[in-house]
């Protein structure tokens, strides 16, 4: 190809320079949380989502362009057939300087150790709550026992780091914010807090009343703990905050109360292969479509995401008193 622009990094309009990959390698899940899933899901059907292969392909060009960090999400990525042996590949590329996942932990007690070994350097593990009841609501069909017991196997397994994250809803788990701490605290591994956000309409409750806020969090914690705000980041969009004496961090994501667009580092991998350039925004390529017509062709599909960069949004637009202008699902986008 003679028309094709030199590669350099993956840069924006505004200057970002995007070095963080999400991709989502399934929609399919165990669980239907109530802020993520509508109760009665339908799935893609199999044509229409990336093949293991194809997942691949996207990994290897996206880290010869610059990406250093992936993160494999879902729906429930290790519900998906071969999710090991991808994993496996992608944790091989030479270039890429992290490899990390979130999961539900509902089959941590029997992968955890294959997913380290895989070359998983950092696991985020979402738990919303203590309560084996509210577990089964907010979840829909989970069980807590379960995902405790993969939490152990994950830290058995020994991961550098483990992370809790937990969606927090005014009247469903809000008064366990300082549980999930000392559980954090106990365990010896990090939480982040996040708001949830309005993406694919959800029936169980009203995204506006159910919302609370990152500072009415930090406000319930530090009744409990002393709190020191961390300078570190970890290329994700958490503010941090040291427990005092205690091993463990506590982030909080807030994309209502405390926007973190301006220094947004990463871009997504949907399950149908769209390249999403911003969570809360439609922005898209469609990369299955040129992996697929193109097969082989790297250059091609290297110079078609350098170009998708230019389309990135420079914030979102998430309001949570209106009814979601997304609608398309969490499990759809990889959060
Ligand atoms: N199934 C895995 C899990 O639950 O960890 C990975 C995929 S899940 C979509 C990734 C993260 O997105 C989870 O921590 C989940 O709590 C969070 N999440 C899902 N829907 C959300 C929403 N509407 N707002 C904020 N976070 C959400
Ligand atoms: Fe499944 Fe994760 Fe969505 Fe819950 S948040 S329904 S576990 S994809």
């Amino acid at each position: 190809m003679t028309n094709l622009r030199p590669l350099s990094q993956l840069i924006d309009r505004y200057g970002r320079v995007v070095d963080y990959l999400r991709i989502s390698i399934t929609d399919r899940c165990d669980f239907r949380c109530v802020y993520c899933m509508a109760e009665d899901m339908t799935f893609l059907p199999r044509d229409q989502v990336l093949s293991l292969e194809e997942i691949y392909t996207l990994a290897l060009a996206f880290a010869e362009l610059g990406v250093k960090k992936i993160r494999i999400t879902g729906g429930e990525p290790l519900v998906r057939k071969g999710a090991l042996e991808l994993l496996k590949n992608i944790g091989r590329i030479e270039t890429l300087s992290e490899l990390v996942i979130t999961t539900n932990g509902s089959q941590l007690e029997t992968m955890a150790v294959q997913l380290k070994e895989a070359g998983v350097k950092r696991i985020n593990i979402s738990l919303d709550t203590l309560d084996a009841d509210k577990f089964k609501a907010i979840t829909r069909t989970g069980d807590l026992s379960q995902v405790l017991r993969g939490i152990q196997a994950a830290k058995l397994a020994g991961f550098e780091r483990i992370k809790i994250n937990a969606v927090i809803l005014k009247d469903r788990n809000h008064l366990e914010v300082c549980d999930l701490v000392q559980f954090a605290v106990d365990n010896s591994i990090d939480i982040s807090f996040i708001e949830e956000m309005p993406l694919g309409v959800v029936s169980q409750h009203d995204r506006s009343e159910a919302y609370y806020s990152s500072a009415s969090i930090k406000a319930d914690l530090v009744q409990k703990f002393a709190l020191v705000a961390s300078s570190e980041k970890t290329g994700g969009p958490s503010n941090y905050f040291n427990v005092t004496g205690t091993q463990t961090r506590v982030g909080f994501i807030s994309p209502h109360s405390e926007n973190f667009c301006s220094t947004c580092n990463r871009v997504r991998l949907t399950v149908e292969g769209r390249l999403l350039l911003c969570l809360g925004n439609e922005h898209s390529v469609d990369l299955k479509q040129v992996v697929r017509s193109h097969p082989g062709n790297m250059a091609l599909l290297k110079q078609a995401i350098v170009d998708a960069m230019l389309i990135k949004p420079e914030k979102h637009e998430f309001n949570i008193h209106e009814q979601p202008v997304i609608l398309r699902y969490m499990n759809m986008t990889g959060g």
